[in-house]
Parts: C-alpha cells; sequence; structure tokens
C-alpha cells in the first residue's frame, strides 16, 4: 500500500490488514506514539466535521503533528491555482497528506506528485474510502462477519461517494446489495449484482443492514426533492425500519438530518444504530491506514 485513494486500490489482503489492524487498536493491543516526529498535512478543500477532526485524532493519537490547511485562510482566496498550491505544500516535504475535494481524483493528481503517501478523505461524489472500512469495522463488529448479510443502502446514491465506496468494500466482503433511490438519485450504472428499487416499502423486506444517505444538496444547482417530500417517500422511519429483517441495524456516514433522509427515534435507538460506534471505530481505522502507510517508511 502507497496510498490510499478508494477501495479499487486495496487488495483484499489490504483490507482485511486494515481492518484486523484497526480492531487492535480498538481492542488497545497496539502500540501508540508510532509515528512521533511525523508531520501529516491535512488539507480540506471541502467542509468536513467527522472526517477531519477524526483524522487529526488518529494521527495525535500515534504521536505525529497535525499542520491543517483550509482553502480559505490561503493563498488560493489570491487565485493561486490547485496544482500549485499542491507543488508548494509537497515541497514542504509532509510525511503524509490527507485531503478532501469537491473534484472526483483530485488525491490522485496530487499521489503523482508528493514524494509521500496520500489519503482520500472524500473526492467528490467519487470515493470516500476510510468510510467505508470504518463501515466494514463496525459491521464486523456488530454481527462477527458481513458475508451473507443484506445491506439496503438508500437515498442518493447517484451522488454519494460514501454510497461508492460502501457497495465496493461490502461487495468484496460477500454481502448482498440494494439501493433504494428516488429516480432523480438513481445511479446511472448499477455495480454488478446489486438490486435497485424505488420505494422504500420494497427494498426493505429482509435488509440486515439500513444506510440512508442523505441528498448531497452541495453537489446540484437546485434541490432535486425538497425535504418534506423526501421524508415522506424515503426517511427511514421506524415504520420502514420494521419492515427490514427483524433486529435489522442502521449505519449512516452523518452529517443526519434528523426527519428529513432519518428519524431521530431511529437515529438514537440503541438497539439499533450504530452511528456513533461508527464515529468512535473512524478513529482506529484511521490510525490503522497511518500506521501501515508510515510506520515502516
Ligand atoms: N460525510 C460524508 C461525506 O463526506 C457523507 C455526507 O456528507 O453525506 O461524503
Amino acid at each position: 500500500m502507497q496510498h490510499i485513494l478508494g477501495i479499487d486500490g486495496l487488495s483484499d489482503a489490504d483490507i482485511t490488514a486494515i481492518l484486523d489492524c484497526a480492531q487492535a487498536y480498538a481492542d488497545g493491543l497496539r502500540q501508540p506514539e508510532l509515528l512521533r516526529g511525523r508531520i501529516v498535512f491535512s488539507l480540506f478543500f471541502e467542509n468536513s466535521t467527522r472526517t477531519r477532526v477524526s483524522f487529526e485524532t488518529a494521527a495525535k493519537r500515534l504521536g505525529a503533528e497535525v499542520v491543517n490547511w483550509s482553502p480559505g485562510a490561503s493563498s488560493v482566496a489570491k487565485g493561486e491555482s490547485f496544482a500549485d498550491t499542491i507543488a508548494t505544500l509537497a515541497a514542504m516535504r509532509p510525511d503524509a497528506i490527507i485531503m478532501r475535494h469537491t473534484e472526483n481524483r483530485a488525491p490522485h493528481m496530487v499521489a503523482e506528485r508528493a514524494l509521500c503517501p496520500v489519503i482520500n478523505g472524500g473526492d467528490g461524489t467519487r470515493a470516500h474510502p476510510t468510510q467505508a472500512l470504518l463501515d466494514a469495522l463496525t459491521l464486523r463488529q456488530a454481527r462477527g462477519q458481513v458475508q451473507g448479510l443484506t445491506l439496503v443502502y438508500c437515498g442518493d446514491i447517484a451522488h454519494s461517494r460514501v454510497a461508492g465506496s460502501g457497495m465496493e468494500i461490502f461487495r468484496r466482503l460477500g454481502a448482498r446489495i440494494r439501493i433504494v433511490a428516488p429516480p432523480a438519485f438513481m445511479p446511472m450504472d448499477l455495480p454488478p449484482g446489486v438490486e435497485a428499487f424505488t420505494r422504500m416499502e420494497d427494498g426493505m423486506p429482509g435488509a440486515d443492514v439500513v444506510i440512508p444517505i442523505r441528498p448531497q444538496n452541495e453537489r446540484m444547482d437546485t434541490a432535486l426533492i425538497d425535504d418534506a417530500g423526501y421524508a415522506a417517500a424515503w426517511g427511514l422511519t421506524p415504520q420502514r425500519l420494521a419492515l427490514a429483517a427483524p433486529g435489522a441495524l442502521v449505519m449512516a456516514p452523518g452529517p443526519i438530518r434528523r426527519g428529513v433522509e432519518i428519524d431521530g427515534a431511529v437515529a438514537d435507538d440503541p438497539a439499533r444504530s450504530l452511528i456513533l460506534k461508527q464515529v468512535a471505530n473512524g478513529v482506529f481505522v484511521r490510525m490503522a491506514v497511518l500506521d501501515l502507510l508510515l510506520a515502516e517508511r
């Protein structure tokens, strides 16, 4: 593993190694302070709460120093191009770059220019590999294994990098994948083997895990569906969750909007919702990724 740009760039062995290493951190079995003296750049060209803070926490738990950069307070605001900004930052020789960008494949361009590992914290509508890894870890912990489970991604699948990377990792781990999407949010190409529905009532029966994906309105000129209409037809309510398999679990990448894509009672149900467990596991997965990419260098 040189970089983490997408699930497609990881072998099955890489995925297992990351999940096992993350589990070791979760169990307190792995040595901290592994990255003392290393400097990690955190370059977020797009808003983030969980991913940015989680990476920073992970790096600091391993003893690394984190340099945070954001475009609003930088020379991007003076008209510097993305390529020149990246060349400038790479010339400072960080030990790793964590980045998020609105453009698909922007991290690939950085990986070609930087002399250090690049970790994708989300690019456009394309990929969010550490989210997929933390989702896989969370489900593996909750159910012992992913193989044979039926997962339903519902909502804005077309614009969601979380759904894209998630479907990829879970298919490779042997899950059955369904999507339920409003026609406006149905992807043009479905990954092989994925079943698609437009009504929640049709996609829910037999689901072991339901993953609501909010409309990614920031990627559209205007919201394609208003919040009330979305909630009425595709919101994950206790009644709709009751159509899934008994004891079905709920995961969500966040941010969640209560009363729109997920009912507050579902999000807060301690027997069903894994949402905060996902957040906790995000730190362990990102520790594992930094560890595996950097410790031996
Ligand atoms: N936080 C996730 C992402 O960055 C999901 C979302 O924003 O809906 O893609």
